[in-house]
């Protein structure tokens, strides 16, 4: 059985499934968002393993620069084929700087190209906001969420990695905070993704990323998100933590979608941090307005 029929067997048998697998006439095969699908002006997709041209560890779609040794012409390569993939330019991809904060820079056409064909002038940014046309935001993943916003009414977008450290600082309603400074988005007009990333049944973690969640989330929450493991251990749920972080933002339920992808269970089409170690290449999350 071929990889992408592996893929879609699970896309096809839960039925809580919200994305579906695409594939571009270049090959690339990206995951898209049913709930975004709907939106003509919105461009969105997280990015599998397949479809590029990096090899070896990072085979075939390694979409981050600073995954030495894979060469730089090969990463452009890909870049290039996801922007014939979804449909963009590949001069409008603004890229996040990633270091687990819960940063977020308004992004506008200065910015296009930033990470991808210039140097990004900004680094410690977590999340990235935009109201223009022809920016497509980027963000890396390899078990961290991704999380999508689009404001239906004020025509906002907005993208965040959030790992266990973001989602413990509440990265997703830092990103509502900053749409409404910026956009005056209001959270009920808000639609949610939740990304493909790491199942709670992959996920353990230590007593010390448990002390921290609960330094902010009550004791409910806390039997909600994790459960208890062998030796001092938990396994944390990063989907369902999200999930409560964006519902006690004001973002209604009837407009959070969560994914039931992860990224360890399927090491042949997802890379995994927590399964490949370093040895691995990045996936990406892509969103743009039209
Ligand atoms: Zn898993």
């Amino acid at each position: 059985m071929g990889k992408r029929s592996v893929l879609l067997k699970i896309l096809k048998k839960n039925d809580k499934n919200i994305l579906t697998l695409k594939r571009a006439k270049n090959g690339v095969e990206y995951l898209s968002f049913d709930a975004l699908e709907k939106y003509d002006n919105i461009v969105q997709g997280f990015s599998t393993k397949i479809g590029g041209v990096s090899t070896g560890v990072y085979a075939t779609m390694n979409l981050s620069f600073s995954r030495e040794p894979d060469n730089r012409e090969g990463v452009l390569e890909n870049y290039k084929r996801m922007a014939q993939a979804l449909g963009v330019e590949l001069e409008s991809f603004t890229l996040s700087y990633q270091e687990h904060s819960t940063n977020v820079r308004v992004v506008s056409a200065a910015d296009k190209g930033k990470g991808v064909l210039f140097e990004r002038d900004y680094r410690n940014i977590d999340g990235l906001i935009t109201n223009e046309r022809g920016i497509t935001l980027g963000a890396f993943f390899a078990d961290c969420i991704p999380l999508y916003f689009y404001d239906r009414v004020n025509n906002v977008i907005g993208l965040a990695h959030s790992g266990w450290r973001g989602t413990c600082k509440r990265m997703g309603a830092v990103m509502v905070k900053e749409m409404n400074r910026h956009f005056f988005s209001r959270a009920e007009d808000i639609i949610a993704c939740i990304g493909p990333g790491i199942c709670q049944d992959c996920y353990q973690v230590s007593t010390d990323v448990y002390e921290e969640f609960s330094k902010n989330f009550d004791k409910e929450d806390m039997d909600n998100i994790f459960r208890e493991d062998v030796d001092d251990h938990f396994r944390l749920s990063l989907w369902k933590a999200n999930e409560k972080v964006l519902k006690d933002a004001g973002i209604p339920e009837e407009n959070i979608f969560t994914s039931n992808i992860c990224t360890a269970c399927n090491k042949e089409l997802l890379y995994s941090h927590r399964v490949m170690g370093e040895k691995r290449g990045n996936m990406a999350a892509f969103m743009a307005l039209r």
